[in-house]
């Protein structure tokens, strides 16, 4: 890149141009552009076969995705949920009338302490919805135990794991539901969009239901529902870009690698793979996940490094390239949820949000681009 090229935390992947739109070609025969037609079906029948999962339910977003799913779930009370996300996952709480109760996080891979998930339960706990952040894999064997003991539904916010796997099964066949985001920003995309994957078909009717007004047919109407619906020219990007998804995560994957290399043993910065692995000798029944390459977050001990997450995110803006701090501030950090938690509640994840910063990483990204920016970090030192 030249010096004054600017880098952000990503950049959407592209399919070739005559490749979409040979893909909406046939569009204008049909006229049918939106409302469950051929394109949405083939992509459903595609990412149901990709993921691995039972049934696939396509969505204008995943943030739609999130309230339908909640939503069909008939939900009253409240829902235990991690405060370190995408400001969408508590607000499809909220917006559905329930509400959320925040619980820490573990410091090794940012997911939702289980450990911590029984203290939150009251009689109004109706369902816990942790993320699989940075498509990091939560302990969905504890939270599963958890929830079996005590009667509640398990959604996941699976925005960050589209394609992951846990010990060679989908993510998305884990708790009762499991969402995903195909925005722009993520790691598969149909420029909007998203998904809810289920197994029960009677949850499945009541969020086809739910994404096409409550509408059952011409003069039937069973409920409150909304406009969720993915449209054809939506769904026919995502057939395009399936078919470029191995290839994205393989140069998602070198560009992580030269990060873990040249970033590994830096007293004060913890990466993913050095978590992982303290992680693993902690507990050695974890199993083995993975990964989609999606976000690579750098935890800055300020004191052991000699500069905190701001000064490095600074240093960085000066010479053009833009790291995230993702996730800060916490959700319950929000002025419309501020009160539901006493500050130091969360500890591990009021100290992770304020000092994680995520380093750009998209498929077209420049190997040199990645050395440099090491280079950048190190120096943030001096
Ligand atoms: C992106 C994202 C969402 C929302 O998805 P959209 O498709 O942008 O509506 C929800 N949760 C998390 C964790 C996300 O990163």
């Amino acid at each position: 890149m030249t010096d004054n090229e600017k880098i952000y935390v990503t950049k959407t992947f592209m399919p070739p141009m005559e490749e979409y739109m040979e893909e909406i070609r046939d569009l204008w025969d049909s006229a049918w552009i939106t409302n469950m037609g051929e394109k949405h079906r083939e992509l459903e029948e595609k990412l149901r076969c990709s993921l691995g999962v039972d049934a696939l339910s396509l969505m204008s977003n995943g943030h739609m995705a999130l309230e339908m799913c909640l939503a069909a779930m008939h939900l009253v009370g409240e829902v235990i949920t991690t405060p370190f996300t995408f400001a969408s996952t508590t607000h499809a709480i909220a917006r559905n009338h329930l509400t959320p109760v925040f619980c820490d996080i573990r410091p090794d891979d940012y997911t939702i302490d289980a450990s911590k998930i029984e203290d939150l339960i009251t009689e109004h706990t109706c369902a816990i919805l942790p993320v699989h952040v940075y498509g990091n894999v939560c302990d969905v064997d504890a939270i599963a135990d958890i929830a079996d003991r005590h009667g509640l539904k398990v959604v996941y916010d699976a925005a960050h794991a589209f394609g992951v796997e846990r010990d060679g099964r989908g993510i998305g066949t884990y708790g009762d539901a499991s969402v995903f985001s195909f925005h722009a920003t993520k790691v598969f995309h149909t420029v909007e969009g998203g998904a809810v994957s289920y197994s029960d078909p009677a949850f499945g009717q009541r969020l086809y239901e739910l994404k096409n007004f409550g509408i059952l047919d011409e003069t039937t109407v069973a409920g409150i529902g909304a406009n969720a619906k993915m449209s054809e020219f939506h769904a026919a990007m995502g057939i395009v870009n399936l078919r470029y998804h191995e290839a994205n995560v393989r140069r998602r994957e070198a560009i992580w690698k030269i990060y873990c290399r040249e970033l590994s043993g830096i007293d004060g910065l913890q990466i993913p793979e050095d978590a992982r692995d303290k992680a693993a000798q902690g507990t050695a029944s974890r199993c083995r996940q993975s990964r989609n390459y999606s976000y690579f977050p750098v935890v800055i001990d300020p004191e052991a490094f000699g500069a905190d997450r701001d000064q490095v995110a600074e240093r960085l803006a000066l010479q053009n390239v833009f790291v995230r701090k993702y996730f800060y501030p916490l959700s319950s950090d929000y002025d419309c949820y501020k009160g539901i938690l006493a500050h130091g509640e969360t500890p591990v994840a009021d100290r992770v949000s304020a000092s994680v910063i995520t380093l750009p990483l998209f498929p077209s990204m420049r190997k040199e681009d990645a050395y440099r920016i090491c280079d950048m970090i190190r120096n943030c030192r001096l």
